[in-house]
């Protein structure tokens, strides 16, 4: 059960619904998000809501049957939008569309693409400044001063950094650079790193995880959430599975699903579903009619010679045609 709270509800007065859930054996914990306080109630008895509606400081009260709770459509049915300011969002009435660089590799690269996604009016970059990387010997990231060059020229042209944080530790120096951070699907289940996004102000980028199911995304969403922070996109990235003819299973499926069962915003991620470059694109398109709202891609000037992922990075010509098919198959879907 949710409970919502009214703003100016007193400590005694919590601490009275508490009481009275008490009475049913139902657990209750708060949850202060940046936009409302609520309490979260478990328990399995029936309880006639109207017992704790008319209880003083309530606002709201909704029966969630799912084991996730805050980010259940059960409990909010209408979509949640991401507003990142300067006009840029994540909401149902434009496709959002994040490509660059697997990895930040130069001051150059990140020139180059800015004025690549500047000219195609592309608003947010993505770009790995600390990267997980299955060998420790490969490419681990520009670090943070990577990051800072990123941020200096995406902040000039208007647009919005998406990267990677991969402890908790980082988030305090990455903060003041960063727009979306995200979560690597090597972290989709680090709770303590969840715990620690719960409160921060900024969205969040929620990959699923290697072999993660999509209710276990939503439990890493929950966290967040019931951290306090309510801005959060949900991203399939393709999973494991027994297939071994590309990277990973792209999970068409999850879309259409996470769609119906939670309020958060969908993301599809082709590049690491798939892992191969010419395939990414149809994927990318076939993700925004299953209901994404949005798609993150990897791009390189020059695939061939990327510090990470160029097999599956398109160049920037590729991209172009991709960001036109994908806006032209988003109208096109607003017709089905
Ligand atoms: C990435 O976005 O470059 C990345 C490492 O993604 P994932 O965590 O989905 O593998
Ligand atoms: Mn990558």
């Amino acid at each position: 059960m949710i409970i919502q709270l009214k703003h100016n509800i007193l400590s005694e007065q919590i601490a009275a619904i508490k009481s009275e859930l008490d009475k049913y054996k139902y657990s209750s914990s708060v949850v202060n998000t940046q936009k409302n306080s609520y309490l979260v109630a478990i328990g399995k008895a029936e309880i006639d809501i109207r017992r704790i509606g008319i209880l003083p400081g309530v606002a709201d009260i909704h029966r969630v049957s799912d084991d996730f709770k805050m980010v259940s459509r059960k409990w909010k049915i209408e979509y949640s939008e991401i507003d990142f300011g300067d006009k840029v969002k994540i909401s149902a009435s434009e496709l959002a569309i994040m490509a660059g660089p697997c990895s930040i590799e130069s001051e150059e690269q990140i020139m180059k693409t800015v004025e690549h996604l500047k000219t195609n009016n592309i608003r947010f970059m993505r770009g790995g400044v600390f990267k997980p990387r299955s060998s420790p010997y490969a490419f681990r990231g520009a670090g943070i001063e990577g990051l800072k060059l990123f941020s200096n020229y995406c902040k000039a042209a208007g647009i919005k950094v998406v990267t990677e944080v991969m402890q908790s530790s980082q988030i305090e120096e990455m903060y003041p650079y960063v727009d979306m951070f995200q979560v690597g699907a090597r972290n989709s289940q680090n709770y303590n790193l969840l715990d620690a996004l719960g409160k921060v102000d900024k969205p969040i980028l929620l990959k699923r995880g290697l072999s993660g199911t999509v209710d276990e995304l939503l439990f890493s969403a929950e966290y967040i959430f019931s951290g306090g922070n309510e801005k959060i996109a949900l991203c399939e990235r393709g999973i494991r599975t027994y297939e071994k003819a590309y990277r990973n299973v792209l999970d068409i499926n999850a879309i259409p699903y996470l769609k119906d069962k939670s309020h958060l915003p969908v993301i599809l991620d082709p590049s690491h579903a798939v892992g191969i470059r010419k395939y990414v694109d149809n994927l990318a398109l076939a993700g925004v009619i299953a209901g994404a709202d949005g798609v993150i891609f990897e791009m390189h000037e020059q695939p061939e010679i990327a510090f990470s992922d160029g097999q599956q990075s398109l160049n920037f010509d590729e991209s172009a045609k991709l960001y036109k098919r994908l806006r032209d198959t988003f109208e096109f879907r607003k017709l089905l």
